[in-house]
Protein backbone atom coordinates (compact mmCIF):
# COMPACT_ATOMS: atom_id res chain seq x y z
CA UNK A 1 0.00 0.00 0.00
CA UNK A 2 1.62 3.72 -1.25
CA UNK A 3 2.24 6.06 1.81
CA UNK A 4 -0.34 8.68 0.14
CA UNK A 5 -3.48 7.90 -1.97
CA UNK A 6 -2.95 11.47 -3.80
CA UNK A 7 -0.33 14.01 -3.19
CA UNK A 8 -0.79 17.42 -5.39
CA UNK A 9 2.66 18.96 -5.76
CA UNK A 10 2.02 22.87 -5.03
CA UNK A 11 -0.24 24.96 -3.02
CA UNK A 12 -1.13 27.60 -5.17
CA UNK A 13 -5.11 28.31 -5.68
CA UNK A 14 -4.96 25.30 -8.20
CA UNK A 15 -3.19 22.88 -5.80
CA UNK A 16 -5.70 24.09 -2.88
CA UNK A 17 -8.69 23.77 -5.00
CA UNK A 18 -7.83 20.13 -6.22
CA UNK A 19 -7.40 19.25 -2.78
CA UNK A 20 -10.29 20.65 -1.18
CA UNK A 21 -12.46 18.65 -3.76
CA UNK A 22 -10.59 15.16 -3.51
CA UNK A 23 -10.11 15.45 0.20
CA UNK A 24 -13.99 14.13 0.91
CA UNK A 25 -13.03 11.13 -0.85
CA UNK A 26 -9.50 10.09 -0.78
CA UNK A 27 -6.90 9.80 2.21
CA UNK A 28 -4.37 10.38 3.39
CA UNK A 29 -4.04 13.22 0.90
CA UNK A 30 -1.45 15.91 1.40
CA UNK A 31 -0.28 19.01 -0.93
CA UNK A 32 3.35 19.92 -0.55
CA UNK A 33 4.69 23.51 -0.71
CA UNK A 34 7.77 24.23 -0.99
CA UNK A 35 7.09 28.32 0.70
CA UNK A 36 6.93 29.13 4.01
CA UNK A 37 2.81 29.63 3.54
CA UNK A 38 0.41 28.75 0.85
CA UNK A 39 0.15 30.59 -2.36
CA UNK A 40 2.51 33.26 -2.20
CA UNK A 41 3.54 33.02 -5.72
CA UNK A 42 1.08 33.69 -8.87
CA UNK A 43 -2.23 33.19 -6.71
CA UNK A 44 -1.21 36.32 -5.02
CA UNK A 45 -0.10 38.16 -7.95
CA UNK A 46 -2.76 38.91 -10.35
CA UNK A 47 -5.62 41.08 -11.07
CA UNK A 48 -7.70 38.96 -8.28
CA UNK A 49 -10.70 39.24 -11.28
CA UNK A 50 -13.41 36.87 -11.94
CA UNK A 51 -13.70 36.46 -15.56
CA UNK A 52 -16.47 36.67 -17.42
CA UNK A 53 -14.71 33.91 -20.10
CA UNK A 54 -14.48 36.36 -22.87
CA UNK A 55 -11.58 35.89 -24.93
CA UNK A 56 -10.77 32.65 -25.32
CA UNK A 57 -11.26 30.07 -27.79
CA UNK A 58 -14.27 28.57 -28.14
CA UNK A 59 -13.76 24.94 -26.67
CA UNK A 60 -10.87 25.61 -25.37
CA UNK A 61 -9.98 24.26 -21.55
CA UNK A 62 -9.39 28.01 -20.78
CA UNK A 63 -13.47 28.72 -22.69
CA UNK A 64 -15.09 25.93 -20.28
CA UNK A 65 -13.30 26.06 -17.27
CA UNK A 66 -13.50 29.79 -16.85
CA UNK A 67 -17.00 29.96 -17.71
CA UNK A 68 -18.10 27.16 -15.58
CA UNK A 69 -15.30 28.34 -12.80
CA UNK A 70 -17.23 31.62 -12.45
CA UNK A 71 -20.02 30.37 -11.49
CA UNK A 72 -18.89 27.99 -8.99
CA UNK A 73 -16.96 30.62 -7.78
CA UNK A 74 -19.42 33.22 -6.84
CA UNK A 75 -21.59 30.06 -5.55
CA UNK A 76 -18.86 29.50 -3.16
CA UNK A 77 -18.16 32.71 -2.32
CA UNK A 78 -21.43 34.52 -1.44
CA UNK A 79 -22.10 30.56 0.30
CA UNK A 80 -18.64 30.93 2.57
CA UNK A 81 -18.35 34.52 2.71
CA UNK A 82 -15.34 34.87 0.69
CA UNK A 83 -15.04 38.40 0.01
CA UNK A 84 -15.92 39.49 -3.81
CA UNK A 85 -18.06 41.80 -5.82
CA UNK A 86 -20.08 41.78 -8.99
CA UNK A 87 -17.97 44.88 -10.10
CA UNK A 88 -18.78 44.51 -13.97
CA UNK A 89 -16.55 45.50 -16.47
CA UNK A 90 -16.57 47.14 -20.12
CA UNK A 91 -14.16 47.14 -22.71
CA UNK A 92 -13.86 50.73 -24.41
CA UNK A 93 -13.00 50.94 -28.52
CA UNK A 94 -10.80 54.08 -28.11
CA UNK A 95 -11.29 54.34 -31.72
CA UNK A 96 -13.13 53.23 -34.92
CA UNK A 97 -10.93 50.99 -36.07
CA UNK A 98 -11.41 48.96 -32.86
CA UNK A 99 -14.95 48.92 -33.52
CA UNK A 100 -14.53 45.30 -35.37
CA UNK A 101 -12.44 43.66 -32.65
CA UNK A 102 -15.27 44.29 -30.28
CA UNK A 103 -17.90 42.99 -32.64
CA UNK A 104 -15.46 39.45 -32.56
CA UNK A 105 -15.56 39.86 -28.75
CA UNK A 106 -19.08 40.01 -28.68
CA UNK A 107 -19.67 37.12 -30.94
CA UNK A 108 -16.88 34.79 -29.29
CA UNK A 109 -17.20 35.88 -25.74
CA UNK A 110 -21.65 35.12 -26.29
CA UNK A 111 -20.55 31.96 -27.70
CA UNK A 112 -18.76 30.97 -24.55
CA UNK A 113 -21.49 31.43 -22.34
CA UNK A 114 -20.89 35.21 -21.17
CA UNK A 115 -23.11 37.77 -20.78
CA UNK A 116 -22.33 40.73 -22.85
CA UNK A 117 -24.37 43.79 -24.18
CA UNK A 118 -23.03 46.14 -26.62
CA UNK A 119 -22.68 49.24 -25.87
CA UNK A 120 -23.42 52.84 -27.65
CA UNK A 121 -20.84 55.69 -26.80
CA UNK A 122 -23.28 57.50 -25.18
CA UNK A 123 -24.48 54.88 -23.19
CA UNK A 124 -20.52 53.63 -21.92
CA UNK A 125 -20.41 57.67 -20.87
CA UNK A 126 -23.40 57.66 -18.81
CA UNK A 127 -21.53 54.72 -16.86
CA UNK A 128 -18.03 55.65 -17.22
CA UNK A 129 -18.12 59.39 -17.90
CA UNK A 130 -13.85 59.76 -17.86
CA UNK A 131 -13.17 57.02 -20.03
CA UNK A 132 -12.59 57.73 -23.81
CA UNK A 133 -14.95 55.57 -25.82
CA UNK A 134 -16.12 55.31 -29.32
CA UNK A 135 -18.64 52.30 -27.89
CA UNK A 136 -18.56 49.47 -25.89
CA UNK A 137 -19.37 45.78 -24.26
CA UNK A 138 -20.55 45.39 -21.12
CA UNK A 139 -19.78 42.72 -19.03
CA UNK A 140 -22.07 41.80 -16.29
CA UNK A 141 -20.34 39.16 -14.85
CA UNK A 142 -17.34 39.58 -14.57
CA UNK A 143 -16.11 40.46 -9.98
CA UNK A 144 -13.67 40.51 -8.69
CA UNK A 145 -12.37 38.49 -5.32
CA UNK A 146 -10.26 38.19 -2.63
CA UNK A 147 -7.54 35.56 -3.84
CA UNK A 148 -6.03 35.03 -0.19
CA UNK A 149 -9.59 34.61 0.87
CA UNK A 150 -10.13 31.61 -1.75
CA UNK A 151 -7.25 29.96 -0.65
CA UNK A 152 -7.82 30.30 3.01
CA UNK A 153 -11.35 28.85 2.37
CA UNK A 154 -9.79 26.05 0.49
CA UNK A 155 -7.01 25.53 2.90
CA UNK A 156 -9.52 24.53 6.10
CA UNK A 157 -11.96 22.85 3.37
CA UNK A 158 -8.92 20.28 2.97
CA UNK A 159 -7.77 20.75 6.45
CA UNK A 160 -11.10 20.24 7.89
CA UNK A 161 -12.06 17.14 6.02
CA UNK A 162 -8.40 15.49 6.81
CA UNK A 163 -6.14 16.72 4.17
CA UNK A 164 -2.40 17.82 5.09
CA UNK A 165 -1.16 20.94 3.50
CA UNK A 166 2.92 20.51 3.97
CA UNK A 167 4.86 23.77 3.81
CA UNK A 168 8.44 24.26 3.41
CA UNK A 169 8.45 20.84 1.63
CA UNK A 170 10.10 20.72 -2.20
CA UNK A 171 9.50 18.06 -3.95
CA UNK A 172 13.24 16.93 -5.52
CA UNK A 173 12.25 13.91 -6.83
CA UNK A 174 9.53 11.30 -8.88
CA UNK A 175 10.12 8.00 -9.61
CA UNK A 176 7.65 5.25 -10.69
CA UNK A 177 6.88 2.90 -8.46
CA UNK A 178 5.39 -0.92 -8.85
CA UNK A 179 1.33 0.81 -6.64
CA UNK A 180 2.72 4.47 -7.80
CA UNK A 181 4.98 7.45 -7.33
CA UNK A 182 7.97 7.61 -4.91
CA UNK A 183 8.08 11.07 -4.28
CA UNK A 184 11.54 12.45 -2.78
CA UNK A 185 10.91 15.94 -0.58
CA UNK A 186 13.54 18.27 1.22
CA UNK A 187 12.17 19.88 4.36
CA UNK A 188 15.66 21.94 5.36
CA UNK A 189 18.64 20.00 4.83
CA UNK A 190 16.47 16.82 4.91
CA UNK A 191 15.02 14.88 2.53
CA UNK A 192 12.58 11.67 2.68
CA UNK A 193 10.98 9.45 0.65
CA UNK A 194 7.38 8.22 0.28
CA UNK A 195 5.18 7.04 -1.64
CA UNK A 196 1.68 7.77 -3.21
CA UNK A 197 -0.96 6.07 -5.62
CA UNK A 198 -1.65 9.49 -7.81
CA UNK A 199 0.51 12.15 -8.13
CA UNK A 200 -0.96 15.61 -9.32
CA UNK A 201 1.19 18.45 -10.74
CA UNK A 202 0.28 22.07 -9.99
CA UNK A 203 3.73 23.76 -9.21
CA UNK A 204 2.93 26.00 -11.34
CA UNK A 205 6.01 28.39 -12.64
CA UNK A 206 7.57 25.20 -11.73
CA UNK A 207 5.29 22.23 -13.62
CA UNK A 208 7.79 21.96 -16.40
CA UNK A 209 10.50 21.00 -13.48
CA UNK A 210 8.32 18.84 -12.15
CA UNK A 211 6.82 16.63 -15.16
CA UNK A 212 10.73 16.56 -16.00
CA UNK A 213 11.55 14.99 -12.50
CA UNK A 214 9.09 12.32 -13.49
CA UNK A 215 10.94 11.06 -16.97
CA UNK A 216 8.71 13.55 -19.53
CA UNK A 217 10.72 15.57 -22.19
CA UNK A 218 9.48 18.87 -21.90
CA UNK A 219 10.42 19.68 -25.32
CA UNK A 220 8.92 17.19 -26.76
CA UNK A 221 5.52 17.44 -24.64
CA UNK A 222 5.10 20.89 -25.37
CA UNK A 223 5.08 21.67 -21.48
CA UNK A 224 8.19 23.94 -21.43
CA UNK A 225 7.54 27.24 -19.53
CA UNK A 226 8.21 30.63 -20.44
CA UNK A 227 8.28 33.22 -17.68
CA UNK A 228 6.18 36.58 -18.63
CA UNK A 229 6.31 39.23 -15.75
CA UNK A 230 2.84 41.53 -15.99
CA UNK A 231 3.58 44.96 -13.92
CA UNK A 232 1.25 46.99 -12.33
CA UNK A 233 0.98 50.94 -11.69
CA UNK A 234 -1.13 52.53 -9.18
CA UNK A 235 -3.06 55.74 -9.33
CA UNK A 236 -3.15 57.63 -5.87
CA UNK A 237 -6.22 58.01 -3.56
CA UNK A 238 -7.28 61.21 -4.80
CA UNK A 239 -7.96 59.47 -7.95
CA UNK A 240 -9.06 56.29 -7.47
CA UNK A 241 -13.25 57.21 -8.51
CA UNK A 242 -12.29 58.03 -11.70
CA UNK A 243 -14.20 54.77 -12.63
CA UNK A 244 -16.46 52.46 -10.86
CA UNK A 245 -15.63 49.31 -12.37
CA UNK A 246 -13.11 47.35 -14.31
CA UNK A 247 -12.78 48.78 -17.85
CA UNK A 248 -10.17 47.13 -20.57
CA UNK A 249 -9.08 48.19 -24.02
CA UNK A 250 -9.49 46.22 -26.75
CA UNK A 251 -7.10 43.34 -26.57
CA UNK A 252 -3.83 42.67 -28.55
CA UNK A 253 -2.68 39.33 -30.24
CA UNK A 254 -0.75 38.42 -26.50
CA UNK A 255 -2.42 40.55 -23.72
CA UNK A 256 -5.78 41.86 -22.38
CA UNK A 257 -3.71 45.36 -22.39
CA UNK A 258 -3.30 47.65 -19.56
CA UNK A 259 -6.83 48.35 -18.27
CA UNK A 260 -8.09 49.34 -14.95
CA UNK A 261 -8.14 47.20 -12.03
CA UNK A 262 -10.03 47.61 -8.81
CA UNK A 263 -9.51 46.26 -5.51
CA UNK A 264 -12.00 44.79 -2.80
CA UNK A 265 -10.61 48.31 -0.76
CA UNK A 266 -11.08 50.39 -3.86
CA UNK A 267 -7.40 51.05 -4.99
CA UNK A 268 -7.40 51.48 -8.58
CA UNK A 269 -4.59 50.22 -10.38
CA UNK A 270 -3.00 49.58 -14.11
CA UNK A 271 -1.62 46.65 -15.40
CA UNK A 272 -0.48 43.82 -16.36
CA UNK A 273 1.58 44.19 -19.30
CA UNK A 274 3.91 41.86 -20.94
CA UNK A 275 7.39 40.82 -20.55
CA UNK A 276 9.11 38.09 -21.68
CA UNK A 277 12.09 37.01 -18.63
CA UNK A 278 15.12 35.97 -20.07
CA UNK A 279 15.95 33.73 -17.03
CA UNK A 280 13.93 31.96 -14.39
CA UNK A 281 14.37 34.20 -11.27
CA UNK A 282 11.76 35.44 -9.30
CA UNK A 283 12.03 38.85 -9.82
CA UNK A 284 9.12 40.58 -8.58
CA UNK A 285 10.75 44.22 -8.50
CA UNK A 286 8.60 46.86 -11.05
CA UNK A 287 11.25 48.52 -12.77
CA UNK A 288 10.14 52.71 -12.61
CA UNK A 289 11.35 53.40 -15.87
CA UNK A 290 8.62 51.74 -17.20
CA UNK A 291 6.15 54.53 -16.48
CA UNK A 292 6.05 57.01 -19.24
CA UNK A 293 4.97 53.53 -21.54
CA UNK A 294 2.68 52.50 -18.91
CA UNK A 295 1.13 56.44 -18.98
CA UNK A 296 0.56 56.55 -22.78
CA UNK A 297 -1.14 53.32 -22.19
CA UNK A 298 -3.09 54.68 -19.43
CA UNK A 299 -4.16 57.61 -21.93
CA UNK A 300 -5.84 55.80 -24.08
CA UNK A 301 -8.54 54.99 -21.40
CA UNK A 302 -8.20 57.81 -19.19
CA UNK A 303 -6.47 61.27 -21.14
CA UNK A 304 -6.61 63.19 -17.72
CA UNK A 305 -3.77 61.01 -16.12
CA UNK A 306 -0.33 62.43 -15.83
CA UNK A 307 2.81 60.61 -15.96
CA UNK A 308 3.70 61.69 -12.17
CA UNK A 309 0.41 60.17 -11.31
CA UNK A 310 1.47 56.60 -11.28
CA UNK A 311 3.99 54.71 -8.95
CA UNK A 312 5.26 51.21 -9.38
CA UNK A 313 3.02 48.84 -7.75
CA UNK A 314 2.99 44.98 -7.76
CA UNK A 315 3.60 42.07 -10.47
CA UNK A 316 3.29 38.57 -10.98
CA UNK A 317 4.58 36.11 -13.54
CA UNK A 318 2.55 33.84 -15.90
CA UNK A 319 3.62 30.40 -16.99
CA UNK A 320 3.37 30.58 -20.37
CA UNK A 321 3.76 27.22 -22.44
CA UNK A 322 4.11 29.67 -25.91
CA UNK A 323 7.23 31.49 -26.53
CA UNK A 324 7.23 35.03 -27.18
CA UNK A 325 5.60 35.82 -30.53
CA UNK A 326 3.70 32.30 -30.70
CA UNK A 327 0.25 31.41 -30.69
CA UNK A 328 -2.03 31.13 -27.46
CA UNK A 329 -1.95 27.85 -26.05
CA UNK A 330 -4.14 25.94 -23.73
CA UNK A 331 -4.21 24.97 -20.50
CA UNK A 332 -2.78 21.76 -20.24
CA UNK A 333 -4.27 19.43 -17.88
CA UNK A 334 -3.47 15.59 -18.45
CA UNK A 335 -3.71 12.27 -16.94
CA UNK A 336 -0.35 11.21 -18.23
CA UNK A 337 -1.05 7.67 -18.62
CA UNK A 338 -0.05 7.47 -22.63
CA UNK A 339 2.81 8.58 -21.41
CA UNK A 340 3.53 5.10 -19.61
CA UNK A 341 2.64 7.16 -16.25
CA UNK A 342 -1.02 6.09 -15.14
CA UNK A 343 -1.89 7.59 -11.90
CA UNK A 344 0.49 11.20 -13.02
CA UNK A 345 -1.79 14.15 -13.73
CA UNK A 346 0.01 17.56 -15.23
CA UNK A 347 -1.59 20.73 -15.30
CA UNK A 348 0.92 23.30 -17.39
CA UNK A 349 0.76 26.86 -18.49
CA UNK A 350 -1.59 27.81 -15.93
CA UNK A 351 -1.62 30.91 -16.43
CA UNK A 352 -5.40 33.40 -16.72
CA UNK A 353 -8.16 32.60 -15.88
CA UNK A 354 -6.36 30.23 -13.66
CA UNK A 355 -7.81 32.04 -10.49
CA UNK A 356 -10.99 31.81 -11.95
CA UNK A 357 -11.14 28.63 -13.57
CA UNK A 358 -10.23 27.14 -10.23
CA UNK A 359 -12.71 25.27 -8.72
CA UNK A 360 -13.69 23.88 -12.44
CA UNK A 361 -10.20 22.88 -12.90
CA UNK A 362 -10.45 21.34 -9.91
CA UNK A 363 -13.77 19.13 -10.81
CA UNK A 364 -12.16 18.39 -14.11
CA UNK A 365 -9.06 16.96 -12.35
CA UNK A 366 -11.19 14.72 -10.18
CA UNK A 367 -13.19 13.38 -13.36
CA UNK A 368 -9.53 12.34 -14.23
CA UNK A 369 -8.96 11.02 -11.15
CA UNK A 370 -12.11 8.90 -10.91
CA UNK A 371 -11.74 7.35 -14.73
C1 LIG B 1 -0.11 39.26 -13.74
C2 LIG B 1 -1.16 38.19 -13.63
C3 LIG B 1 -2.53 38.54 -13.57
C4 LIG B 1 -3.49 37.55 -13.47
N1 LIG B 1 -4.80 37.92 -13.32
C5 LIG B 1 -5.74 36.97 -13.18
C6 LIG B 1 -7.10 37.34 -12.97
O1 LIG B 1 -7.42 38.51 -12.81
N2 LIG B 1 -8.03 36.35 -12.92
C7 LIG B 1 -7.70 35.04 -13.08
O2 LIG B 1 -8.61 34.21 -13.09
N3 LIG B 1 -6.41 34.65 -13.21
C8 LIG B 1 -5.43 35.59 -13.25
N4 LIG B 1 -4.11 35.23 -13.37
C9 LIG B 1 -3.78 33.80 -13.40
C10 LIG B 1 -3.77 33.17 -12.00
O3 LIG B 1 -3.10 33.99 -11.07
C11 LIG B 1 -3.09 31.80 -12.08
O4 LIG B 1 -3.71 31.04 -13.10
C12 LIG B 1 -3.18 31.01 -10.79
O5 LIG B 1 -2.82 31.78 -9.69
C13 LIG B 1 -2.28 29.79 -10.90
O6 LIG B 1 -2.36 29.08 -9.70
P1 LIG B 1 -1.40 27.85 -9.43
O7 LIG B 1 -1.84 27.24 -8.17
O8 LIG B 1 -1.31 27.01 -10.66
O9 LIG B 1 0.07 28.50 -9.34
P2 LIG B 1 0.88 29.12 -8.11
O10 LIG B 1 0.09 30.10 -7.34
O11 LIG B 1 2.17 29.60 -8.70
O12 LIG B 1 1.15 27.88 -7.16
C14 LIG B 1 2.11 26.89 -7.47
C15 LIG B 1 2.81 26.53 -6.17
O13 LIG B 1 3.70 25.45 -6.41
C16 LIG B 1 4.78 25.61 -5.51
N5 LIG B 1 5.92 24.80 -5.99
C17 LIG B 1 6.64 24.95 -7.12
N6 LIG B 1 7.59 24.02 -7.21
C18 LIG B 1 7.49 23.24 -6.09
C19 LIG B 1 8.19 22.11 -5.62
N7 LIG B 1 9.23 21.57 -6.29
N8 LIG B 1 7.81 21.56 -4.45
C20 LIG B 1 6.77 22.08 -3.72
N9 LIG B 1 6.07 23.17 -4.14
C21 LIG B 1 6.42 23.73 -5.32
C22 LIG B 1 5.05 27.10 -5.55
O14 LIG B 1 5.77 27.53 -4.42
C23 LIG B 1 3.65 27.67 -5.62
O15 LIG B 1 3.15 28.07 -4.37
C24 LIG B 1 -3.12 36.19 -13.45
C25 LIG B 1 -1.75 35.85 -13.50
C26 LIG B 1 -0.79 36.83 -13.56
C27 LIG B 1 0.66 36.46 -13.56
Amino acid sequence: MPDAAITIVGGGVIGLAIAAELAPRYSPLFVLERNPRYGQETSARNSEVIHAGIYYPEGSLKAQLCVEGRELLYNLCERNGVPHRRITKIITATKKEEEAELERLYAVGTANGAPLRRLTAAEVLAMEPHITTVGGLLSSSTGIISAHGLMDYFYHAVRGQGGEVQMHCTVVGIAKSSDGYQISIQEGEQVSTFTSEWVINAAGLEADTIAGLAGIDIDRAGYRIHYCKGSYFALPGSMQSLVQRLVYPVPTKHSLGVHAVLDLGGRLKFGPDVEYLPDRILNYMVDPSKRAAFAESVRRILPMVRDEDLSPDMSGIRPKTQAKGDPVRDFVIVHEKERGLPGFINLVGMESPGLTASPAIARYVASLVAA
